[in-house]
């Protein structure tokens, strides 16, 4: 008889830590993971922004966190050396979000070490089965350690066809170089290939709250009021998609994965355990749209010309990115938005207009140009931190990602997370 992954989801209203200890502990013990789960354990969260007032959903609850851990240290494995390790968005010290994610109390209270890859020892390791990547680098913790754990928070992206699930926590094992390196046309090749070295031994997903249908930093919070927990971060991600009306098929990262063998997506060959069914949550999740669209399809002031390559992990998604940031945090100027004329991408075609710009290093317009006022910004993408800098230099295009503390993080604090390195010759 073949053997189904298993997928168990859970009704967990609250972000109660003792609640979630319970749930977590259980279902070790149905996988049978109780004797593996010890000696090094490494959690990898995803804390790829977080903010209080702009970015309060983005990331693995610390509530969350602590009842995993929690759940960890039953008195067997009191002895456990546990690490949290995250690399958060290009060009932002995970320092500063481990602390505004609220992660820095569950280091005193678990005596854990909080680890931000960039600042740690590292490993190059040379993938045999990488499309894009050939090798890769990243924490020591991520490569040797005797159980790694995901901890993913359920969103919607639309860089990634959708979804973020456990697969995509795999961008987080890369520096800052390495990660937005071919992060175009070929992110969900890159994806995959990181799967050769992420591949959980189990994963806990933060679905208590989710967020969805905007910017993948900034978009709102809703309440589902469930933990998934799985082996497989494939079957994990199809039933991730499906609870979000996705087709697992028409995720690329998830249908590569599938077809390099790494798990199933077709729920005929995924079990589904647990107090509460798939149909009773997507009955509830029917109505949410993740905001996935193409960039010349969203309904703004601004008029998109798309050219080819259509780069959805690439400026295109980023820039459909930058605009969701306004819409899901600046509802005034996302109405009034300044009418500018946008290309992305090898455009065939005359373009009239009083303002004009180019986003990426590729894009370029094949005939006419008109216009006044004409910028470009460059990058292959270019990285979020960098698009919201230059919009506003070039074209007074204000973010609401553009604040004196994030900028602190993203220039000053980067700095002295880079000095810290190179004391310890960890660049
Ligand atoms: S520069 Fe061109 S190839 Fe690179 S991400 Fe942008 S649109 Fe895609």
């Amino acid at each position: 008889m073949r053997i189904k992954e298993k997928v168990i989801i859970r009704r967990s209203p609250n972000y109660h830590p003792e609640e979630i200890e319970q749930i977590i502990r259980e279902r070790l013990s149905q996988f049978e993971l109780n004797s593996k789960a010890q000696g090094r354990i490494t959690i990898k969260p995803n804390v790829v922004v977080a903010h209080a007032k702009i970015a309060p959903s983005a990331f693995t609850g610390p509530e969350f966190l602590d009842g995993l851990i929690s759940a960890l240290r039953n008195e067997k494995k009191s002895a456990a050396k546990i690490v949290v390790a995250e690399k958060c968005g290009a060009g932002i010290p995970t320092s500063r979000m481990f602390r505004r994610a609220g992660y820095y109390k569950l280091k005193k209270k678990h005596k854990i070490k909080l680890l931000p890859i960039e600042e740690a020892r590292k490993k190059t390791l040379s993938l045999h089965k990488g499309k894009i990547h050939k090798h890769i680098t990243t924490a020591k913790e991520i490569v040797d350690n005797d159980f790694l754990l995901y901890a993913p928070k359920l969103k919607s992206n639309i860089l990634t066809h959708g979804l973020t699930g456990a697969i995509k926590l795999n961008i987080g094992l890369l520096l800052d170089r390495e990660r937005i390196w071919n992060h175009n046309m070929h992110l969900d090749e890159k994806i995959v290939d990181l799967l050769e070295v992420g591949f959980p031994d189990f994963i806990a997903t933060d679905a208590i709250e989710i967020s969805m249908g905007g910017n993948q930093f900034t978009q709102l919070g809703r309440h589902l009021g469930i933990i998934l927990m799985a082996r497989n971060p494939v079957a994990h991600d199809a039933v991730c998609a499906h609870i979000l009306h996705l087709d697992p098929q028409n995720i690329n990262h998830l249908r590569l994965a599938h077809e390099r063998g790494y798990g199933p997506i077709h729920l005929d060959d995924i079990e589904i355990e647990g107090d509460v069914s798939l149909e009773e949550i997507q009955q509830k999740t029917k109505t949410w749209d993740t905001g996935f669209v193409k960039i010349n399809e969203v309904d703004c002031n601004m008029n998109i010309e798309v050219g080819e390559p259509y780069c959805t992990g690439g400026c295109h998604g980023v820039f459909l990115d930058w605009l969701y940031m306004i819409k899901d945090r600046k509802q005034e100027l996302w109405e009034n938005l300044p009418p500018w004329t946008v290309v992305i991408g090898n455009y065939k075609g005359d373009v009239s207009t009083d303002r004009l710009m180019l986003i990426g290093s590729c894009s370029e317009v094949k005939g006419k140009i008109e216009a006044r006022k004409r910028r470009s910004i460059k990058g292959c993408p270019p990285r979020h931190k960098d698009l919201i800098l230059w919009l506003f230099i070039k074209a007074r295009l204000f973010n609401p990602l553009l604040r004196f503390d994030l900028i602190m993080d993203s220039y000053f604090f980067l700095f002295l997370t880079w000095f810290k390195r190179f004391i310890k010759g960890r660049i």
